[in-house]
């Protein structure tokens, strides 16, 4: 294994550099988190990170988890990992007091699960889903939910999960059929299956606690008539756990992701499934959607988490991998052969892996930000403008780093050549791993129709124009550096670039060409993920700048900040540019997938 996954130095960087927590620290709601306590929480992932996670990362990856007799088996470090988290507060550590949580800010907890997750990604889905069901239960439930659930769920001896997937309805939630028979005893009946349900059994766990969609007898079709239900696979009664009538039918075999089962269950077959009402009915998908969103910025994080240890896992083998002579020297036969990374193709691709992680990193922490300013702030002005941001940017912050984290992974095994094929090196782990990242929690298909229909044409153009100020803001101070403007002028080109993409869509939307407006939205995805990190990439530049020009760094401090800038030159001249294509066919009146051909023809 390499010897590093993460820079923790590089979330400092972002947490008080560049998005200035102290700003969230500072305000009454976070009165007692201080710098200091920020700085010891990561040093507890880390602690975490290196005892329970790291070291065991490949051989949870071998061992798989079993299922026989009807019984889930998982590898016995993660249950360890599990209780750890628990005890130390992690599991729903951005709660409120109030809801048993440690109220820190979401940029601290999304650092350090980003030096958890890069550790051992699919361990970090067993506290991720109990933190994010906890969380359904503390925001929508009765109070005898709260106390007979969440308590135990935080303390990581009850599993939760989100049971959302049928055989039938997958992208389309309107589909579900799984049943709810009100009774007169406080409680429902339920009855259905769920499919794909992570972490929804396995042995040794006290219990699981799924959160499931379900309909009530004779509620509404479509999305306006799914409820939201607790479902314990085992139920009180008179003081004793019993069975609930939750049966496993199966565990599905994955690629990656081998810690974590992915479960097949059945509710009600024995008409014996008790299941509890959370909120109202009908809004079970509205409550949903906050454990949703929460997920989809942890997928995110998790796709940037696991780019960065393949990242860190390439860089170690192309820093110790003789191999050839450089270009300048393929004469001189004598001379001993150089170390891979001087080879610029290889210094190309391991630009690429920095330049998509850090990216990442940084987006993700805008998103936490945002969402510690709602909660903040008092000024209702100011709150909307955040929520409006933060829902324009979280399919971006979930797809970018699941699609350019898996290109980034498969640079990082370019980069071992053979040997990243092998499973002699993480690499091949890493790139099974993070596969899923662009498939669960929505598929990039689902997202992209997300951010154009939903996000930005929704809003009316509110949030393009939002998120055009925050660009302006940087884009001014960025220009008080002579060697950025350069940068300045180039992303208000992609700006206009964005506009205009954007206008013409509009257009076809106006028009009612619903399906030609919509066809492309994976490639909008893409050209409007570039644009947002070069955002980012900026941002941490100027930065950096400012540091240099001001704190006269030196060693490694002058290094890291030279690299920021260095990586962000990397972003504009080789990625960015991207987008020139994308608007190509973006704005393209050839309907080459829209048009009703045969279907040989597009085979
Ligand atoms: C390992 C794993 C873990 C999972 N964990 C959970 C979990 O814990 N809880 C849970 O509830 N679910 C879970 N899922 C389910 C997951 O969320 C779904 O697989 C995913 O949402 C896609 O649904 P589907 O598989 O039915 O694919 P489909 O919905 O059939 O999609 C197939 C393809 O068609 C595209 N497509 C579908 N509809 C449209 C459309 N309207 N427009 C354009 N393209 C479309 C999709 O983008 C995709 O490319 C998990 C899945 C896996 C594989």
């Amino acid at each position: 294994m390499a010897k590093k996954y993460v820079s923790v130095e590089n979330l400092k960087f972002l947490l008080n550099e560049v998005f200035n927590i102290q700003e969230v620290l500072d305000t009454p709601y976070y009165a007692e988190t201080d710098g200091e306590a920020v700085n010891m929480i990561l040093d507890a992932a880390t602690d975490l990170a290196d005892r329970y996670l790291f070291p065991h990362y490949v051989e949870i990856d071998r061992t798989d988890h079993t299922f026989e007799d009807g019984k889930v088996t998982i590898h016995p470090k993660i249950q360890e990992f599990i209780k750890a988290s628990g005890e130390a507060g992690f599991i729903g550590a951005s709660f409120s007091y109030e809801h048993g949580g440690q109220q820190l800010p979401e940029m601290v907890t999304a650092g350090a699960g980003a030096i958890m997750s890069a550790a051992n990604n699919g361990v970090l889905m067993f506290t991720g889903l109990t933190a994010g069901s906890a969380h359904l239960i503390l925001s929508y439930g009765a109070e005898e939910l709260k106390e007979k659930y969440a308590t135990k769920m935080l303390a990581g001896q009850w599993q939760g999960t989100m049971a959302l997937t049928e055989p039938q309805a997958g992208s389309s939630l309107s589909d579900i059929v799984s049943s709810a028979t009100p009774t007169d005893e406080g409680h429902y009946k339920l009855k259905g299956q769920k499919i794909f349900i992570s972490a929804g059994d396995y042995e040794g766990a006290e219990n699981v606690v799924h959160l499931m969609l379900a309909r009530i007898d004779g509620a509404p079709l479509g999305t306006k008539g799914i409820s939201l239900f607790v479902v314990p696979k085992y139920r009180e009664e008179n003081g004793a756990l019993v069975d609930n009538d939750v049966t496993t039918a199966g565990v599905y075999h994955k690629m990656g992701q081998k810690s974590t089962p992915a479960v097949h269950y059945i509710a009600g077959d024995n008409d014996n499934c008790h299941g509890w009402l959370v909120g109202e009915p009908n809004k079970g998908l509205s409550y949903m959607f906050q454990m949703m969103n929460e997920a989809r910025l942890g997928v995110g994080l998790m796709g940037a988490a696991i780019a960065s240890a393949a990242y860190y896992a390439s860089l170690e083998y192309a820093n110790e991998r003789p191999q050839g002579r450089k270009i300048s020297d393929h004469n001189a036969k004598d001379k001993p052969q150089t170390m891979i990374i001087n080879h610029p193709d290889v210094k190309r691709m391991l630009l690429f892996q920095k330049a998509v992680v850090e990216g990442s990193f940084s987006l993700i922490m805008e998103c936490a930000r945002y969402a510690d300013l709602i909660k903040t702030t008092d000024d209702e002005a100011a709150k909307k403008r955040y929520n409006t941001l933060l829902d324009l940017l979280t399919p971006v912050a979930k797809t970018f780093p699941a699609e350019y984290g898996i290109r980034s992974v498969s640079e990082g095994m370019q980069c071992l050549g053979g040997f990243g094929y092998t499973t002699d090196f993480p690499l091949e782990t890493y790139y099974r791993d993070i596969r899923i990242t662009s498939i669960y929690e929505g598929t990039t298909g689902i997202q992209s129709l997300d951010l154009l229909g939903r996000k930005v044409m929704g809003t009316g153009g509110k949030s393009l124009q939002l998120l055009g100020e925050e660009i302006k803001a940087l884009a001014e101070e960025a220009s008080t550096y002579d060697d950025l403007k350069k940068y300045v002028g180039i992303l208000q080109e992609k700006m206009q670039e964005l506009q205009k993409v954007t206008q013409h869509l509009g257009a076809m939307a106006m028009q009612g060409k619903h399906e030609l407006f919509l066809a492309d939205a994976t490639l909008y995805m893409e050209f409007f993920s570039l644009i947002v990190i070069g955002w980012q990439w900026l941002k941490q530049a100027t930065v950096a700048k400012k540091a240099l020009v001001t704190g006269n760094p030196e060693g490694d401090q002058l290094k890291f900040y030279e690299s920021k800038i260095h990586t962000m030159r990397y972003f504009y001249s080789y990625e960015l540019p991207k987008t020139l294509g994308l608007a190509a066919r973006l704005t393209d009146k050839d309907e080459v997938i829209t048009v009703e051909v045969e279907k040989e023809l597009i085979v």
